[in-house]
């Protein structure tokens, strides 16, 4: 046997299971060791029958005292019952519909069962356990792998199938890293991790296997990330863009710049007259400003004589950067096209000519500026707003369209409105340099959060006309598009749906009010003319899913309240707030909590508690995990199995360590002990082929 021996080789794997395991993507030995177990069981502690707790499944050794009955009990049900004992007691065992255990157990012999000990009366029983030989167990007495399954596909199968593959080629698998780090750092060898990571012998030589494989996988995607880092930076030939004072620009605006704001604009004009090119975070909070210091970077870029590309995440960001930019940067003599899906092919082509042909020189869009037929005459400057829904893979394709047809490559300026937690960061932006704006513009009042139950609905609805009565506005915001729009909806009747729930508000709550409505499933120009009408104090009260999540900038919308608030992440709940507090009235968002759910209550009062969006995100991880952070998969990373984002903190600060210092020596990896490690990382990275000359 070896790594590629398909599993229909296996004992007992015929072409149906094939096919399930197949849906696990299990096809060959190596497969199914690289398929880490999702959990453990621990089956080590045997006890006597008198012993053993109640309730909670564990091992007992004890013997069959007599020869198993098969009876039936009624039709299309058979139970198999057997007596066993030991020095302390008797146990009595079932199973139901397993007749061959009557053939399975002998009397006289000694078995193991495994299973929760019921009493009934003074008897003492097992229902439905595993049973295998005392002396020559598989599945008992140690700490059992738990995997993720299929249909027709069992745990004990794979865990069988697993060992079977370990057994036949564990001192197969490739020792990929290099020595000296495995020493420097004390790390298992990948044979014996890999047998530990699937049938550990203890919690401690779990905790080495799962040490080792997550330091290797942090390690290969450490390699990667800095190469794409040096690779963009090192000896890069970046446009070439003359530093310019930020108070000369600022003279453009209605207002003066924070400190960070002006800090975070030398940064960037530091990066784009040093030659090289400039690949840059920028990340804070919501309402920072942001986008100003974007601005700056095109104002600059332009000046240079360079066009400048800025893309955002939805249509509706893209227009409201392109209705905020377009006359600012008119005022310096700069012209701005917007590019986006929904332009009828017309505007389309009037766009694209005049960026082909360089009148244009800052295009505003969404990924429709990635599209083909999208060329520029001399591209300098690429922002993205709201990167995190960009992945890595996404981004790095982005610098190389845009590397393609311009020499030298344009830098990269990425603006990220989600607090990320330190870990994260230093994995998503891992190839980035980073600047904070950790400062709101002043005269900011800080929005009041409450969380409040259905009995409170009444006094809201009350608070909403108050305000709308002061001149203000409000969204509300429902996780649910339409009656009936899925899953979602069919398991929690009470979410509240854009459609209908506006239009109910507008008939029987507010008919004094204008109410309307916006959600994704929309036409991108009816988004846009129910925004551009809310943003222009045509109507009172928006009811939104979370499409307006990002960015959305209504200075006079002062309320925001968040329906099923419980069914949010913290980040995504601190970002909807956000949308308020942008002007200088006093701003209040109201988390609806549906349901009795203390935790979920609890939740929600952290962001009462806390305006700092980094602590917010913090607590997001902790009680969400990475997967859940960003949505699923969103976040772009190549696909970790063994480590988790939130908690190996320490092994990732080793593992990037680690890759500097191998990289430092040996940058392209050439040397032999170093060619595995090259090899993985290509493979991590195949969305980028030139990760390595
Ligand atoms: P974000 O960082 O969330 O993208 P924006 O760039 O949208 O924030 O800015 C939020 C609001 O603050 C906008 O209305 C913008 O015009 C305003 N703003 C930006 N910088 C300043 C400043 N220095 N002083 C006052 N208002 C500012
Ligand atoms: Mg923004």
């Amino acid at each position: 046997m070896d790594l590629s021996t398909p599993v229909t080789q296996f004992p007992g794997v015929g072409p149906a299971r094939a096919e399930k395991l197949e849906k696990l993507g299990l096809r060959t030995a190596g497969d199914l060791i690289a398929a880490y177990p999702r959990g453990y069981e621990d089956r080590r502690a045997v006890y006597t029958v008198r012993d053993a707790p109640l309730g909670e499944k564990v091992c007992i050794r004890a013997m069959a005292a007599g020869h198993p009955r098969l009876s039936r009990v009624r039709r299309g049900m058979e139970l198999v019952q057997l007596r066993a004992v030991d020095a302390t007691g008797a146990l009595h065992v079932t199973f139901f519909n397993q007749s061959y255990m009557e053939r399975a157990l002998s009397a006289g012999e000694e078995y193991i069962f495994f299973g929760a000990v019921e009493e009934q009366g003074r008897r003492r029983t097992m229902a439905n356990p595993i049973v295998e030989q005392a002396g020559r167990q598989e599945h008992t007495g140690r700490i059992m792998p738990v995997y993720r399954l299929t249909a027709g596909i069992s745990n004990h199968l794979l865990a069988s199938l697993t060992r079977l593959a370990l057994e036949g080629c564990a001192h197969l698998l490739p020792e990929t890293l290099p020595r000296a780090v495995r020493e420097a750092y004390g790390l298992a060898r990948t044979e014996s991790a890999h047998r530990s990571i699937h049938f550990p012998d203890s919690p401690e030589a779990l905790d080495q296997a799962r040490r080792r494989l997550s330091f290797e996988e942090l390690f290969y995607l450490s390699v990667g990330l800095d190469r794409l880092k040096s690779r963009r930076s090192a000896g890069r030939q970046g446009a070439a863009v003359p530093a310019r004072p930020p108070d000369q620009f600022a003279a453009l605006l209605p207002f003066p710049l924070t400190g960070a704001q002006r800090r975070t604009m030398e940064e960037i004009a530091r990066d784009l007259s040093s030659g090289k090119t400039m690949n840059r975070l920028v990340q804070g909070d919501v309402g920072s400003g942001k986008t100003m210091a974007a601005a700056y970077a095109v104002w600059l870029a332009a000046l240079a004589g360079w066009q400048c590309a800025l893309m955002a995440p939805t249509e509706v960001l893209a227009r409201q950067h392109f209705a905020t930019l377009s006359p600012l940067m008119a005022r310096a003599g700069i012209e701005t096209v917007l590019l986006t899906g929904s332009l009828t092919a017309a505007e389309k082509r009037s766009a694209r000519e005049r960026l082909a042909l360089g009148g244009a020189v800052l295009a505003v869009g969404t990924h429709a500026l990635l599209s083909q037929g999208v060329e520029f005459a001399r591209l300098g400057l690429v922002v993205t707003d709201e990167q995190h829904r960009f992945g890595v893979g996404q981004r790095s394709a982005l610098a190389a369209k845009a590397e393609a047809g311009s020499a030298p490559p344009p830098h990269v300026l990425v603006m990220s409105a989600t607090p990320i937690p330190r870990t994260l960061a230093l994995i998503i932006y891992g190839d980035l340099d980073v600047s904070v704006i950790d400062q709101l513009p002043p005269g900011r009042t800080p929005v009041e959060t409450y969380v409040v139950g259905e009995d409170k609905r009444q006094r809201m609805y009350n608070f909403v006309r108050r305000l709308a009565g002061e001149g203000r506005q409000a969204y509300i915001i429902c996780p649910a598009v339409e009656e009936g729009d899925g899953e979602a909806w069919a398991g929690a009747p009470d979410l509240k749906a854009v459609k209908v729930y506006a239009r109910q508000l507008q008939e029987q709550v507010f008919p004094d009010l204008r109410v309307d409505f916006l959600h994704g499933k929309m036409r991108p120009r009816e988004k846009e003319r129910v925004m551009a009408a809310f943003a222009g104090g045509e109507s009172d009260v928006l009811v939104s899913t979370t499409v307006i999540e990002v960015g959305v900038d209504v200075p006079n919308a002062a309320l925001i309240i968040i329906e099923n608030a419980e069914r949010f992440g913290l980040s995504q709940l601190h970002q909807l707030r956000g949308r308020v507090g942008r002007g200088t009235h006093r701003s209040y968002c109201v988390l609806m909590a549906a349901g009795r759910g203390e935790t979920a209550r609890q939740r929600l009062r952290t962001l009462a508690r806390t305006r700092d969006g980094f602590a917010i995100a913090e607590e997001d991880l902790k009680l969400r995990g990475p997967g859940d952070f960003f949505g699923r998969r969103q976040h772009g990373l190549p696909a970790l199995r063994a480590a988790d984002l939130a908690g190996d903190m320490r092994v990732l600060q080793q593992a990037r360590q680690a890759a500097r210092e191998v990289l430092e020596q040996d940058p392209e990896l050439e040397r032999p002990e170093n060619r595995a490690v090259r090899d993985r990382v290509r493979q991590m990275f195949s969305e980028t082929p030139d990760i390595f000359n």
